[in-house]
């Protein structure tokens, strides 16, 4: 089976497994190539629905992970987005096809060479509408703030005041929040009103950072 069979089959095991339903997902998992994003010996395993090593200490989110995250989302076209945790830049890809020409996705990494070869992917994949920033994503991005939605690919202690604060009245931010059990909280925020909700256990990669683990 090549690879762009596999894709088309997880695909398909996501939508019956319920974690993605909306058109905008699936196109844009159909379309951004995930072996582009991993290193060489371990493409053939691109289309299996798990985190993969990236190098230092780091993975890529497994596929049902970034579906689910961009429909909680409820990401649209022309949107500004920031994303803490950059990584090998898949997840932003997703969302940067998600967000079109008319969108933008700002993407924090605070390993300087993941943020390298990140940009590096995207650049030749044609995403010019991401920026990639190097730095502590606990404290958000003020130059382009306010975004229309956040969310973060690692799990922190807590929410960060810094990305309530860069969030549009109105906005949605998602972020997996604990030590040891995580749960993939999202925050809606209404004037002065935080509403949130909890969409269950989740295990990712700690947040190191001043809001995040030390
Ligand atoms: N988004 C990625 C993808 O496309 O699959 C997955 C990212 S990986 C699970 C989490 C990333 O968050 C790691 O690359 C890690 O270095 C990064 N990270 C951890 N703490 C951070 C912080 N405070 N600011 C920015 N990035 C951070």
């Amino acid at each position: 089976m090549d690879l762009d069979e596999e894709k088309r089959r997880v695909i398909e095991k996501l939508i019956r497994e319920g974690y993605i339903k909306s058109k905008r997902v699936i196109d844009a998992l159909m379309k951004v190539p995930r072996e582009e994003f991993i290193p060489e010996h371990l493409r053939k395993y691109a289309y299996v629905d798990t985190p993969l090593d990236i190098g230092h200490g780091q993975t890529i989110s497994a596929i049902h992970m970034v579906g689910l995250m961009s429909e909680l989302l409820d990401l649209k076209p022309g949107m500004k987005v920031l994303e803490i945790g950059t990584g090998c830049g898949y997840h932003a890809a997703i969302t940067a096809e998600i967000v079109g020409k008319d969108g933008l996705v700002v993407s924090i990494e605070r390993i300087p060479e993941l943020a390298e070869k990140a940009e590096k992917t995207l650049r030749k994949l044609g995403y010019d509408n991401v920026i990639v920033v190097v730095g502590d994503g606990t404290l958000g991005y003020k130059p382009l703030a306010p975004y229309d939605r956040i969310y973060v690919t690692a799990a922190g202690p807590k929410i960060p005041k810094a990305l309530i604060e860069q969030l549009k009245d109105g906005g949605k931010l998602l972020m997996p929040v604990g030590k040891y059990l995580q749960k993939l909280i999202l925050v809606e925020k209404r004037g002065d009103e935080l509403i949130m909700k909890d969409y269950g256990e989740v295990a990712f990669v700690p947040l190191i950072g001043k809001e995040g683990f030390p």
